[in-house]
């Protein structure tokens, strides 16, 4: 095996380049030092980039659940309108229920996308009024994308002053997002997917408008409050000791998916993935999601020939790491992640050994 070849096929964490485990061993440097600050000004910058935003950017240490809940606590004061279509949809309504906020479902049936339409129809029947809306961009439990774009039109034509919260936890770095654009104010991601860093960092970038909302609540936490990432951040670092060979990481990382992958031919790499799982599985397993918003980086599948818990075995045994189904698929599906650093040769010689073991 190269050093740029992955066996592990988990949908997040995902298999990280020895280039950048190598960052996380570098010796430590003082959150508040010269060096520190450099760093810091170059990643936010570079994120600005990875975000498609001129607005702010933070870096947070803590997995993409503490700023799924870190959202809802800045700018919701009342009321939220959850959409969800599996899992993790499921999981800001969850979040919002334990803050006390009124929380609206607008449900779909797990392997379908958020439809826009009954987006717009919910707006138009309910007459009332949310502070946000919260997208699940790539659900990750299903394997379906969400057409972000067309959902953010929605909200936007429905009720300008509603902001829209996105969860890109497995879809930054994998699909595209244009946060100015398409009018997004909260986009939130962890980096062990699509970014391809070890857990433990989440990404996100805040509108104007997030910000003025944030600043007229009375209660915003302490960890995650966005108006101290603020303060923090005009002074050159983080609000609270990050970690820093996460940083190191990170920076090295955003060097590379902007200045030598490409980020858009990292997307067109994730779509080519995508297809070659679709095409080369397609004999001996069945994509549940509808095939229409199947995700750039992880399929959800059904095994025809034996049952997913055998077929991840078999895998094992040959050395392959796959994913499990999540929730209410546990038992029906295996997932394969192909997101972040995996390369479309690696993949392909992973669907060789899958074709022996599932065809
Ligand atoms: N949202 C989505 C779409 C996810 O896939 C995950 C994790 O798998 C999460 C949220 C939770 O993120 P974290 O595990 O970083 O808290």
């Amino acid at each position: 095996m190269t050093t740029h070849e992955s066996r592990f096929f988990v949908p997040g964490p995902t298999w990280v380049r020895p280039e950048i485990l190598r960052e996380l061993s570098r010796p430590m440097i003082g959150h508040r030092s010269a060096e520190f600050r450099d760093l810091f000004s170059k990643v936010v910058t570079d994120l600005r980039e990875l975000f498609r935003t001129k607005q702010r950017t933070y870096v947070v240490t803590s997995s993409g659940t503490g700023l799924l809940e870190g959202a809802l606590l800045n700018v919701v004061p009342r009321r939220v309108l959850v959409t969800t279509c599996g899992a993790f949809g499921e999981r800001w309504a969850r979040i919002g229920e334990q803050l006390g906020v009124e929380v609206d479902h607008l449900d779909h049936p797990w392997g379908q996308p958020v439809d826009p339409e009954r987006l717009a129809t919910h707006f138009t029947g309910r007459r009332r009024h949310y502070d946000a809306v919260t997208i699940t961009h790539n659900e990750t439990s299903t394997g379906v994308l969400n057409d972000l774009e067309a959902l953010t039109n929605v909200v936007r034509a429905e009720s300008e002053d509603t902001l829209i919260l996105v969860d890109a936890v497995s879809s930054l770095g994998s699909a595209p997002i244009e946060f100015d654009k398409w009018g997004v104010d909260i986009c939130i991601a962890s980096t062990q997917k699509g970014l391809a860093l070890p857990p433990g960092l989440t990404v996100l970038a805040v509108s104007e408008r997030a910000m003025q909302a944030a600043a007229k609540k009375s209660y915003r936490g302490t960890y995650f409050d966005f108006l101290e990432f603020e303060k923090a951040a005009s002074g050159g670092g983080p609000a609270f000791t990050p970690s820093i060979p996460h940083f190191f990481a990170l920076g090295k990382q955003l060097e590379f998916i902007l200045r030598e992958e490409g980020l858009e031919n990292r997307w067109t790499r994730h779509v080519t993935m995508r297809n070659l799982v679709l095409e080369r599985t397609s004999k001996y397993a069945e994509l549940i999601p509808v095939v229409s918003h199947a995700s750039p980086s992880v399929s959800a599948l059904r095994p025809k020939n034996l049952t997913p818990a055998e077929l991840l075995a078999g895998m094992r045994a040959l050395g392959f790491t796959l994913g499990s189904g999540y929730g209410q698929w546990k038992d029906e599906a295996f997932r394969i992640g192909h997101m972040g650093d995996i390369t479309v040769d690696s993949l392909s010689a992973m669907l060789d050994a899958l074709g022996e073991v599932a065809g």
